[in-house]
């Protein structure tokens, strides 16, 4: 803690967006970054509480005192060294955390000013990039292998920690290209897909073999398929029993394939789409794929309307904005969340739930809550809206959920094209051989890329720990 009295004079800054006239034409990423002066000015504003709070939020366990004392002092290489004991890959979490060492901040509990721990993170990743402090690091090989199905960020994670273990990985990917929902769900104005392929050059690099177009079986008779993509590596299958046999170790990491349906009257009209097809797919355009003219999902000129009001809806927004649509609303069943930094029903430590604004919301957006849908309507098999109803919630006299109290009549949104944002649901596994391990979503549910991080990590812990026996 080089400045003990900084916290007290130095306010937040953030980098922010760039400006909506600007960002929207483009898939560019939208925030910006400080000069490296004024990045280490916000560095020198944490605390180092004797009790960091933040170690414990972040479920990587990241140092955010630490390696922002180095940041502060300009020690960039010591700051990246400290950064990367214990993430793999901070230039994703650095771009697209929620930061919940920042909620956990002694600084937002009293003044709602966190420190920056997520752009100082992405800061030091990036500066040691430029400088070339990032390093192939080739193991030494214990005579063991592993193979990990999916490429997603916990898959990423898993097989790095068990190359530098002296492992030999070989990771199965279904998709042409690795990175999971990172590259197939994450669009491009928040995450540059470079980032991605950047990071995976060094782990071919250290000596980790990527396979594409690879589809592994939950078991040699189901054929379970990845929703909403029939271009996955149909041809080449195999099941995690085999793996098994040939492998000293599996680990599955191939996230929440199924999303949530919305199976009322209409769904099958053309312009329904699930929140994916539309994300997948913009972000294989940007890398350069095409699409006959029947197969794109595109919102250009058209009434949108978004179902989930959720992140994965908030990207819906941002993507139909940059693709030209003529309006976008947003729908959510469950009522608006309470405006300001905290909510004093749901006090630190749980997770502030608090009504979240983002950047493609500041893009312009009608956001509605309380609304639940009651029929997809169209003409000669097109969508042209949605019935829906005003709702609200009363508690339940018996307890458990609260129960849903229709209000008014029900009305029509006008929508050409609907896409279905409400979540993933948790994938269910049948019993595996002895050597087989799962992390990431695939293992926990949706969630987050830090929680799928720290998953990976600790498998791959697991996974030593166990053949080390
Ligand atoms: C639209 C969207 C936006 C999001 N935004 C954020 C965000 O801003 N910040 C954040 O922290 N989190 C975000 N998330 C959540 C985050 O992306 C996930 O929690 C994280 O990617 C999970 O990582 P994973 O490796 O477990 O699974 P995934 O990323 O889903 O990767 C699974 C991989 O396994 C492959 N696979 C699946 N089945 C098979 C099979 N049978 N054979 C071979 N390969 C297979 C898939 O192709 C995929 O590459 C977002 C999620 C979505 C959908
Ligand atoms: S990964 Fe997320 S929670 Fe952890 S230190 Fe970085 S921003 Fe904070």
């Amino acid at each position: 803690m080089g400045n003990p009295k900084a916290f007290l004079t130095i306010g937040r800054k953030e980098a922010g967006y760039r400006p909506i006239h600007d960002r929207i034409h483009d898939f560019g990423e939208v925030e910006q970054t400080l000069n490296s002066n004024d990045r280490r000015t916000q560095a020198s504003r944490c605390m180092d509480c004797g009790v960091p709070f933040c170690h414990w939020a972040c479920p990587l366990g990241n140092k955010p005192p630490e390696w922002n004392d180095a940041l502060y002092k300009g020690d960039w290489e010591l700051a990246y060294k400290l950064l990367t004991a214990t993430n793999d890959f901070p230039e994703f979490t650095g771009r697209i955390c929620p930061a919940l060492c920042e909620k956990a901040c002694i600084l937002n509990l009293t003044e709602h000013e966190p420190t920056t721990n997520r752009e100082d993170e992405c800061a030091i990743i990036e500066h040691a990039f430029q400088e070339d402090f990032v390093k192939v690091r080739i193991p030494s090989r214990n005579g063991k292998t592993a193979v990990v199905i999916g490429a997603g960020p916990a898959g990423l994670s898993t097989a790095t920690q068990l190359n530098q273990k002296g492992y030999k990985v070989t990771v199965l990917e279904a998709r042409e290209n690795a990175g999971g929902l990172l590259r197939y769900g994450i669009p491009n104005f928040k995450l540059n897909k470079e980032i991605i392929n950047r990071r995976l050059r060094l782990l071919e690099e250290e000596g980790i073999e990527f396979k594409y177009g690879v589809h592994v079986l939950e078991s040699d008779k189901s054929d379970t398929n990845i929703q909403n993509d029939p271009t996955l590596g149909k041809d080449k299958k195999v099941s995690i029993q085999e793996l098994a046999k040939k492998y000293d170790a599996v680990v599955l990491c191939t996230g929440t394939p199924t999303a949530r349906d919305l199976k009322i009257p209409g769904r099958e009209l053309n312009g329904v789409h699930f929140a994916l097809e539309l994300l997948s797919q913009q972000n294989r355009v940007l890398a350069g794929m095409e699409f006959k003219k029947g197969e794109l999902v595109n919102a250009k000129d058209k009434n949108v309307l978004v179902i989930g009001g959720g992140d994965t809806g908030s990207d819906c927004i941002g993507t139909a904005h940059r693709q030209g649509c003529k309006s976008v609303t947003q729908i959510e069943i469950m009522p608006k969340p309470p405006v300001g930094p905290e909510d004093p029903k749901n006090p630190w430590p749980n997770w502030p739930r608090t009504l979240k604004t983002t950047s493609s919301h500041e893009e312009g957006c009608t956001r509605r809550w309380n609304i639940n849908s009651l029929e997809f309507l169209g003409k000669d098999g097109k969508l042209t809206g949605v019935k829906v109803q005003e709702i609200d919630w009363k508690p339940n006299p018996e307890g458990g959920r609260p129960l849903m109290i229709e209000k008014g009549k029900p009305e029509i949104i006008k929508a050409d094209i609907v896409f279905l944002a409400m979540g993933f649901l948790r994938p269910e596994h049948p019993e595996f051989p002895e050597n087989v391990f799962i992390a990431g979503d695939a293992a926990n549910g949706a969630s987050l890329v830090v929680r799928a991080l720290a998953s990976g990590r600790k498998i791959a812990a697991e996974v030593d720990k166990y053949l080390s026996k």
